[in-house]
């Protein structure tokens, strides 16, 4: 008799125990589960408040090498990082006031033989795959130049090879619309300097929601990709809309910019940002 009261209390215990535990783990997993939620919320509310134009952003421009380039152009497109800030202050003021809106830092160059990642067709899975392998080679990228991910509002990675043509010089880029990366790759030299740090701010400005301004084949989208389309004849525009790339010349001729004067920031853009309402 007595042992098998002890067994029921045994198994009375034990219940209660086993019930502790449940009570224990679906609080752990709720806890982790808030602080997963709260981590989201937090990560989404930052990233929204770069919209509102009340503290200047602190922007990382990396330069990546992939093969050795011009040192000096590497110099030079780091020093005009300055210039571009400027410019899009100034840039910034024809639509509102507040502080500068850009503090760029400029990191390396780091040696980095790997290629970018590159997006592939938009979709879930490919979008994912993007995603994680953009974050692999951000991380093996920062941990060689020193770039603290948390201390920036957005981290631009200029990747740099030499020109294979003296004519021609490729340049192209690819960001997370309403992320915190971007990425250029451009043949560098002296002459591409300008053009570089133009694609950097057009990258900047997907990760702050703008979208571009050109169509499938590369022709500037009407009005919105003109820098200015009250301009009496329309053509030659004088400046290249960030988000257009190219400066239309004519119905179908557009010319890409030279230099960083020839920088500006259409409506829509700026509508886009929260520049304008
Ligand atoms: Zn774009």
């Amino acid at each position: 008799m007595a042992g098998r009261a002890g067994s029921e209390d045994e198994y009375e215990a034990r219940k209660q125990r086993s019930k502790l535990y449940f009570r224990m783990r679906v609080t752990v997993l709720l806890l982790i589960l808030v602080g997963v939620g709260l981590y989201a919320w937090r990560d989404i509310e930052r990233r929204r408040s770069r919209n509102e134009w009340t503290e200047t952003l602190e922007i990382a421009i990396v330069f990546v090498e992939r093969q050795p380039v011009s040192a000096r152009a590497v110099e030079a497109a780091k020093a005009r990082t300055a210039d571009l800030a400027t410019v899009l202050a100034a840039e910034m003021a024809r639509f509102r006031g507040g502080p500068p809106p850009f503090r760029f830092t400029a990191f390396g160059p780091v040696g980095h033989a790997a290629a970018p990642p590159e997006a592939g067709e938009p979709g879930l899975v490919s979008d994912a795959r993007f995603a994680w392998n953009l974050w692999r080679y951000t991380s093996a990228v920062d941990d060689a130049s020193g770039v603290s991910e948390r201390s920036f509002d957005a981290r631009i990675y200029v990747v740099v090879t030499p020109p294979t043509n003296a004519k021609v010089k490729q340049i192209e880029g690819a960001s997370q619309q309403g992320g915190k990366v971007g990425l250029v790759e451009v043949e560098l030299d002296e002459t591409m300097v300008d053009f570089a740090l133009f694609v950097a701010a057009h990258e900047l400005f997907h990760t702050l929601g703008a979208s571009d301004k050109y169509d499938a084949s590369g022709g500037v989208l009407m009005p919105d990709g003109l820098a200015e389309p009250e301009l009496a004849p329309i053509f030659p525009q004088r400046y290249v809309e960030l988000m257009a790339r190219h400066r239309p010349v004519g119905p179908t001729q557009t010319k890409p910019p030279k230099s960083l004067d020839e920088l500006r920031v259409g409506r829509a853009t700026a509508r886009e940002i929260g520049w304008a309402p």
